[in-house]
């Protein structure tokens, strides 16, 4: 299946957890957690939009100071969700360092900053022109299990029990769009950026009686165009298939309620990113250090009916033992 999402866990199993999400033909991305985030090149870390922190222990969390640092003084508003208690951890980060300069940067940078409670989504908003004052204006908006819906995907969250509130992620795609390249060539019509808003224009559902102009571009000036209107010119060179999910699990203790709730958010993922900290044998270590087994995780990604499972987030205890967590995780996922 091909998809407009491209997820890669931005770490080696044994380092910080954090899944890292391209866009197809977009400058933009999704972040799930915020651990070490050196691995990414600035050029991908400017196009996130959104990050999903799923708790603010450390190794979820540190990045946060990096991605700042790489969006300071960019014309940008990026948007974190996280657990309840959310704006202490994220007031904290900013609170240490001297903002006196940020006010003459010539673009500011905003922080969206929701903070996810069991029925409610609190809301504030930090400006880098305000050196990133706290205690600004709040709203508040219910929570009915998504975080954020847009045309082309939503973004559905659970809170699970890591000893603390810990926010479980999937994204769900509402359909994808391929393009026939010989449907193209037939038709005469150039590879370019008007791909980009005919899929958009798609998945915002516009009315497929409405117009639509192909443009040719060179050096980013229309050079020449073609009026269709968009139905038509969807089914001539569009080939529409159900959307991917990508589920995102990371820390969370193996009991049974904990295990049922998860299972309802990530049901029938395509790909399912999910920890597995502790081999089996070790369970009750799993279980004082609010974690999952390889084998709990790979008889989750079972029971919720997961297409592909991808392993990380294993302890140190392992070291050169990935292997067996993997062996673990997939002989319960198949079974
Ligand atoms: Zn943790
Ligand atoms: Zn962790």
């Amino acid at each position: 299946m091909r998809t407009s999402f491209h997820p890669r866990l931005i770490n080696d199993p044994f380092l910080d957890p954090g899944l890292f999400i391209a866009f197809s033909h977009r400058r933009r991305a999704l972040l799930f957690d915020l651990g070490d985030l050196h691995a990414l090149a600035p050029r991908d870390l400017l196009k996130v939009s959104h990050v999903f922190v799923t708790h603010a222990h450390m190794d979820h969390f540190i990045g946060f100071d990096f991605l700042l640092r790489t969006l300071l003084g960019r014309d940008k508003e990026v948007h974190l969700f996280g657990p309840p208690e959310f704006f202490d951890r994220v007031e904290g980060k900013l609170a240490g360092y001297t903002w006196n300069l940020a006010e003459e940067y010539e673009h500011a940078l905003r922080l969206r900053v929701t903070e996810v409670w069991p029925e409610k989504l609190r809301t504030r908003t930090y400006c880098c022109r305000d050196r990133f004052k706290a205690g600004g204006a709040q709203e508040e908006a219910p929570f009915d299990g998504a975080l954020l819906e847009e045309p082309s995907f939503r973004l559905e969250a659970a809170l699970l029990d890591h000893r603390i509130p810990c926010l479980g992620v999937a994204l769900v795609e509402s359909f994808s769009i391929n393009i026939r390249k010989q449907s193209l060539e037939d038709l005469d019509l150039p590879v370019g950026p008007w791909l980009t808003r005919f899929k958009r224009a798609l998945h915002e559902q516009k009315p497929p009686g409405e117009g639509f102009d192909v443009t040719w571009e060179e050096g980013g000036r229309i050079i020449k165009e073609k009026h269709f209107i968009l139905g038509e010119l969807a089914r001539k060179i569009a080939c529409i298939s159900p959307g991917q999910k990508i589920a995102y699990i990371s820390d969370m203790v193996g009991r049974p309620d904990n295990l049922e709730k998860a299972e309802r958010l990530i049901r029938n993922a395509d790909s399912l990113y999910i920890e597995a900290p502790f081999l089996d044998r070790d369970r009750e270590r799993a279980e004082e250090k609010y974690h999952l087994t390889a084998k709990q995780s790979g008889t989750l990604a079972r029971k919720a009916g997961a297409k592909r499972l991808t392993l990380f987030h294993f302890s140190p205890r392992y070291a050169r033992m990935g292997r067996e967590l993997e062996r673990e995780a997939m002989e319960a996922f198949k079974r």
